[in-house]
């Protein structure tokens, strides 16, 4: 059965990812109140603007469904703004503070080749807008990529985040990395159900 995957459409850019996780042969669903959490196996949190997407997660009454879904290990990728919702001042899904706008005014938006550690030797093409960095981050994060010596791509148990937007290119690598994630979520999940 395809994976579901809801994608958090209060604001920014969730179309994108609607598109990506087809591709990967996910079944994604847009999210917008807590009667369409039930039944996912991962969520993603896009890109935007990271005040906004906490006010609609407020105003929506959002927060308990999605604090049950991370807490039944149920995977998460947050993108730009959805890693500063994600980070320690927010959800407090991430043992890591991300810092707003990180790359200053000269360099507002971007596109490099980084190096992505579980995506194999090609680089990948990472689009940044306006995106934060990890500022500070707990032992127990994984950094999977860097750039300018800070953190762009980091993981904490079923938490995937990353600065830049895997959404805008048409390189499916960085989600494919959390629908490996969310299919051993899933799994084990039903091993669980089982026992
Ligand atoms: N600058 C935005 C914020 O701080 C994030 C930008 C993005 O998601 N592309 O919320």
């Amino acid at each position: 059965m395809a994976l579901r995957v809801g994608v958090l459409a209060l604001q920014g850019g969730f179309e994108a990812h609607m598109e990506t996780l087809r591709r990967l042969g996910a079944e994604p669903r847009e999210v917008r109140t807590p009667a369409d959490m039930p039944g996912l196996d991962g969520l993603v949190i896009p890109g935007g603007e990271s005040t906004t997407i906490v006010m609609g997660i407020e105003a929506a009454g959002l927060e308990p469904a999605l604090r049950a879904h991370h807490e039944a290990g149920r995977p998460i990728l947050g993108t730009c703004a959805g890693l500063i919702v994600c980070d320690a001042e927010h959800l407090g899904f991430l043992d890591a503070t991300a810092r707003r706008n990180a790359f200053g005014r000269q360099l507002q938006s971007f596109e490099v080749d980084l190096e992505v550690e579980g995506i194999g030797d090609e680089p990948l093409r990472a689009v940044f807008i306006r995106a934060p960095w990890v500022e500070r981050h707990g032992s127990e994060v994984e950094v999977l990529a860097s750039y300018d010596g800070h953190p762009v791509a980091i993981r904490e148990g079923s938490v995937l985040a990353c600065a830049f937007h895997p959404e805008l290119t048409d390189d499916p690598r960085f989600h494919a990395i959390f629908m490996a994630m969310t299919t051993a979520a899933r799994e084990r999940a039903g091993e669980e159900a089982r026992r």
